[in-house]
């Protein structure tokens, strides 16, 4: 089963070393993640304040050296399930200055969520406690070009390409009778779909602390060239 395979998949030896480390300079990254407490806002944030430093040229994390890898070696914390297009230009700690242990990530060529993906997701919230998750898409993404390309001029793809951009294409039909540019709106458009997926038409273990407010779904869109995310695609509030 899924659960014990990712729960023994970090087989690193026990730390006996103070959890507190001398620090000859001054920490360029982020602390670490103590996930506990985080709500989903919190979450957020993080997020938020991690890919500002990253437009800003100064992304560094030194949350991946070996003391920080013995703390998380018995079990895993991280703060958000993120699913991303598998895009080498956007892999998502990087866009956060993150280290390990932070960040349970699903990708795939087109931030698409089949059954694998929602499984992998309903583990990080069900069984890690993550609060948020967020659903990124990015600029010029190939995969939801071929989708386009598949409305447009009926091309076919070889192999499993088409099956897998074939859950892209009703994004694509809709942003068809949006203004501006196709691909760019049809990127919206899936990540919308997604996430629409995931806060009406998910098991009970996504519903339900999404109603009590212990889990938030959030849209993204990640610009190549900016470097900048933008969360888009907000959950309404409950309070004002
Ligand atoms: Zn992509």
């Amino acid at each position: 089963m899924i659960v014990p395979a990712l729960a023994r998949s970090t087989g690193a030896a026990p730390s006996t070393k103070p959890r507190t480390a001398p620090t000859a300079t001054p920490a360029p990254g982020p602390a670490p993640v103590s996930v506990g407490a985080l709500t989903p806002t919190q979450a957020l944030q993080l997020l938020r304040d991690g890919n500002a430093r990253f437009v800003s040229g100064h992304p560094v994390t030194d949350q991946i050296d070996g003391k920080r890898r013995l703390e998380i070696a018995k079990t895993q914390k991280p703060f958000v399930a993120y699913v991303s297009c598998s895009d080498s230009r956007v892999p998502p700690e990087l866009l956060f200055g993150r280290g390990l242990g932070e960040m349970f990530i699903i990708r795939n060529a087109g931030n698409t969520v089949d059954t694998i993906a929602m499984g992998s997701i309903e583990f990080a919230v069900a069984e890690l406690g993550v609060p948020l998750v967020v659903v990124m898409g990015h600029e010029r993404c190939g995969a939801v070009k071929a989708a386009v390309s598949v409305v447009e001029n009926n091309t076919m793809f070889p192999g499993s390409i088409g099956k897998m951009i074939e859950p892209i294409i009703p994004a694509v039909l809709r942003a068809k009778s949006q203004r501006g540019n196709l691909l760019d709106n049809s990127v919206r458009e899936n990540v919308r779909r997604v996430t629409h997926q995931l806060r009406t038409a998910a098991e009970p273990m996504l519903l339900a602390p999404q109603q009590q407010g212990k889990l938030q779904v959030v849209g993204a869109y990640y610009d190549l060239d900016t470097g900048k995310v933008d969360f888009f695609d907000e959950p309404p509030t409950k309070k004002g």
